[in-house]
This record gives C-alpha cells, sequence and structure tokens, in this order.
C-alpha cells in the first residue's frame, strides 16, 4: 500500500486582519503537529495554508484530487469562511472528507473574552456555515465534534482515516475469478458492472487450468521449502494416516500457494475466488494455501462469491499495520446452538478460514471433504478469538447492492469439537440470535459474510455512504418493526 497522507485544511476569511490569519495558520499548525505526534492517527496529517478565497480553495481540492497519495482532506473553519467560496472546490473534489469540528482552545477564556477573542475563534459559528453547504450540496462527508487534542477525538480521526483508505483502494481492486458462481445459487451473483461503476472493482474469469499450469510450474525445491515452514510453524495431527503420504498432500497446497500467489501478483490481482466443482487440474480443493493467501491479506470468498472476495479484501486493506489486529476473514454461517443462555452460530467454512482470527495454536489436518472428487485435502484448523467483532454481507438486490453490518459478540463453544477438521469461529449477533437473524433474514444476508476484529459498524457503514450505496445496521438497538420499516423506505430512497 502506498504512503497515503491527508491533507489538513483550515477555513477563514480576511475580514478580522492579518494578525487573526497569523493566528489561525499557527494554530492549525499546532493541531497537526499534536495529531501527528500523538500516534493515535495511523497515517500522518500534511498542513495546507488557510483557505480563504474561492480560487485557493479550487486549487487545494484539484491539487488533493490528482496528488496520489492524499487519501483524504480534513477540513475545519476556525473562523467564519463564507460558504460559497467553497461550492465550486468541493463539487470538483472526489476523494473522502472529514469536516473535523473543533476549537483550538479548550475552555472559554472568562476573565479576558472580548470580542477580538470572539471573532478569531468561531469555529462554533464557522462550522456551521460549512455544514449547511455540504447539506446544500448533498455530498458525502464525515463529521467528528471534540476537542482535537482528547484522545477519543483523535482515534475517531483514525477510525475515519482507515474507512477513507478503503473507499481509495476500493478502486484499485482486482479479483480474479477461477470458476463461475456456484451453479443455482442466488446469494452470491452480482452485477460486476454495476460493482466497477459503484466500487471500482474489476472482476475478471481466468480457465482454472491456467492456474494449475502455474501450480504446476513450481520448483520441488520451492515446495520443500515451504513445506519446512509450515512443519514448522504448525502443529500436525496425523490421526492415524500414514506420515508420507500426510506430507506429500501438504506438499501440494504448499505448490497450490506458490503457484496461486505468482500468477496473482504477475496478473496483479488482490482477490481470488475458487469453487469446489471446478478444479480442473488441481489436485485438491486449495485449502491450507488459500488459509495463508488471506492471512497475507488476498480477499477470498467460496463458490465463486467473487463480492464477498473484494469485500475481504477492502476490510484487509482497511485494517492492514492495525497494531494488536486480531484479524478479518471470508466466514460463512452453519450451524446453530440454541439451548437458552448459550445461543450462537457455529462459523466455518469448507476449508478456507483465514487463520489471522485464530486463538492459540493452529494444526495442519488432512480430511476428505464430502463435496467434489480430489485428494482429501490440507487444512489449518484452529478456534478463533473471543470479543466483539462486525459480520458483512454485500447483497445485490438487482436495482442496487445493500451492506447488511451485524454487530457480533465472538465466544468459545462450550466443549471442543475434535471430529470437526475445520477452523471455526463462534458467536451471538446482536442484539440477540433471534432478532439479530430475523433481521439478517429481512435483509437478504448471504451465508457467506467479510468478517473483522478491527473494524467497527461505523468505519463499515461510512464506507458504504461513500460508496453511495445502501447500508443496513444490526445492532444492540435493532427491533423487527424499526428494521421492517428502514428496509421498506430504503427500497423508495435507493430506487434508480
Ligand atoms: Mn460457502
Amino acid at each position: 500500500m502506498k504512503e497515503y497522507k491527508f491533507w489538513f485544511c483550515t477555513g477563514s476569511q480576511d475580514l478580522y486582519g492579518d494578525e487573526c490569519l497569523a493566528h489561525v495558520a499557527e494554530h492549525s499548525k499546532i493541531i497537526v503537529d499534536e495529531l501527528n505526534k500523538s500516534k493515535n492517527l495511523p497515517f500522518e496529517v500534511v498542513w495546507k495554508p488557510t483557505l480563504i478565497t474561492n480560487k485557493l480553495i479550487r486549487q487545494t481540492f484539484n491539487e488533493a484530487n490528482t496528488d496520489e497519495l492524499c487519501a483524504g482532506v480534513i477540513t475545519w473553519m476556525h473562523t467564519f469562511s463564507p460558504a460559497k467560496s467553497w461550492i465550486l472546490g468541493l463539487q470538483e473534489f472526489r476523494k473522502p472528507l472529514l469536516h473535523l469540528h473543533t476549537q483550538f482552545n479548550r475552555e472559554i477564556p472568562y476573565d479576558t473574552i472580548d470580542m477580538d477573542f470572539m471573532n478569531e475563534n468561531q469555529a462554533a459559528h464557522g462550522d456551521r456555515e460549512f455544514g449547511h453547504i455540504f447539506s446544500r450540496l448533498g455530498m458525502e462527508r464525515k463529521v467528528i465534534m471534540g476537542y482535537w487534542a482528547d484522545e477519543d477525538v483523535q482515534k475517531r480521526i483514525g477510525s475515519w482515516m482507515r474507512t477513507a483508505i478503503g473507499v481509495i483502494e476500493s478502486s484499485h481492486i482486482r479479483v480474479m475469478r477461477i470458476a463461475d458462481n456456484m451453479r443455482n445459487v442466488a446469494v452470491t451473483e452480482g452485477d460486476k458492472v454495476e460493482a466497477q461503476i459503484k466500487f471500482g472493482w474489476e472482476i475478471d474469469a481466468y480457465p482454472v487450468n491456467e492456474i494449475a499450469e502455474a501450480v504446476d510450474a513450481v520448483s520441488q525445491a520451492d515446495i520443500n521449502d515451504l513445506v519446512e515452514e509450515y512443519y514448522d510453524k504448525y502443529e500436525i495431527l496425523l490421526e492415524g494416516r500414514d506420515e508420507k503420504e500426510f506430507r506429500e498432500h501438504v506438499a501440494v497446497q504448499a505448490g497450490i500457494e506458490i503457484g496461486f500467489e505468482r500468477f496473482l501478483k504477475e496478473k496483479n490481482y488482490h482477490a481470488i475466488v475458487t469453487h469446489f466443482g471446478d478444479l480442473g487440474a488441481l489436485k485438491q480443493l486449495p485449502g491450507l494455501a488459500i488459509q495463508r493467501l488471506m492471512e497475507k491479506g488476498y480477499g477470498f470468498g467460496g463458490e465463486g462469491d467473487w463480492k464477498t472476495a473484494a469485500m475481504v479484501r477492502v476490510m484487509k486493506i482497511m485494517t492492514q499495520g492495525m497494531k494488536d489486529a486480531k484479524g478479518t476473514s471470508f466466514m460463512e454461517d452453519y450451524t446453530y446452538n440454541l439451548v437458552p443462555g448459550k445461543e450462537g452460530i457455529l462459523q466455518a467454512h469448507m476449508l478456507e478460514v483465514c487463520p489471522s482470527i485464530a486463538d492459540g495454536k493452529i494444526s495442519i489436518r488432512e480430511q476428505p471433504l464430502s463435496m467434489g472428487d480430489r485428494e482429501d485435502p490440507a487444512r489449518l484448523v484452529f478456534t478463533s478469538k473471543t470479543g466483539p467483532a462486525i459480520a458483512t454481507s454485500l447483497i445485490d438486490l438487482g436495482d442496487r447492492f445493500r451492506l447488511i453490518i451485524n454487530d457480533v459478540e465472538c465466544k468459545k463453544t462450550e466443549k471442543p469439537m475434535p471430529n470437526l477438521p475445520v477452523a471455526t469461529a463462534f458467536w451471538t449477533p446482536q442484539p440477540n440470535l433471534k432478532t439479530g437473524a430475523e433481521a439478517w433474514i429481512l435483509a437478504g444476508g448471504a451465508h457467506h459474510t467479510a468478517f473483522s476484529y478491527d473494524l467497527t459498524a461505523e468505519q463499515m457503514g461510512d464506507w458504504a455512504n461513500a460508496m453511495d450505496i445502501e447500508a443496513v445496521y444490526i445492532d444492540k438497538n435493532t427491533t423487527i418493526r424499526q428494521f421492517k420499516n428502514e428496509l421498506l423506505w430504503n427500497n423508495i430512497v435507493y430506487r434508480k
């Protein structure tokens, strides 16, 4: 990823004289310096000269558009800045914008305040004028209010920066389909042209045997090295299988990992879909191999699900470099625990769950697949971390995309599941299993999800807003009556 930066643009006007403008510039430089020193922002903020004229505003926003390293602009009106001056610049601006509604001083200086101070420090006044023109233009932006030196405000700016990166990077995502969507399945389908229009995603098909040739071309030496790495890193669970045959099966996945990664890099793709029913010359369904590629940051969707593959990639990018990240993965709703007080959904996939979400040790196991007609594939098996997370599903409703975002609480299962040879997670959706699952089904959400411990519903909803698509939230406040109304109203709002 590029070394993205965010521009900090302070608005003012020349009504109050040069001394006032000098203070405005000085204050905004202090804010930028402190934001950069705070360690609460994942990307650097760059100070820009105070914007006071129509011409400079327009020029600055156009420079931001063409600067490849600028991922967005943060604006703040230190004084009053007549917002008609901003119309043209904003209309031409195409990147994420954060309206930081703050003030240089925290406290009213009761003993000394006079009208000069009031005129110089009137964000409460100027930011309202600025907000108005956005609303009048119908433009998407993020508004964050609070004192700039407060940790919670800085963390919210940092959180928005990750959304902005998801917006900027979305248009660079290329998904490789090495199989079509699974026959007869509805929810994984979608309009690829519309996806490119809305999200910028390029979604291209390749014959499975082209990638199988890339796997065949991997040298035995490279495979042996990677198998050694696997055997060092993971626990090997032979479970009575022949040791030599086990290693040979693991080696097949090592060849797939190397061959797939080379093929993806050569053709410049960042996400991939496979299909257990269309494996061509591949000897095994890519299991361990896909799990490792996901851990490296590639998006993935099973059974040709390119929408989820792209979403996993978006969310991997948004969380890149995050300290203490707990993980992001492709996931699938499998089976319920309906015992009162212990309700939840067991999450897994045939094989392909990202080890970034693993809690504790990771093992390699081999088991037959009940589907497909290939060798027993090697896969990484583990259980996942506990705590709050989000599950998202992007669906195509024919006339629009909808992103469904569910807050979930991840837990340990009550008991181990020794006969289950796949990686798992277990969660209870908010507000509870019944309402959460009813709302998900009413919204048309898929069984496949893009899942993360490291992003919030707010970040994903803001991303959807920036993409100009519908977003619905299922969280602790969801009631079915209200949710059904929301879906009904959205049908009108988002109708083409
Ligand atoms: Mn699936």
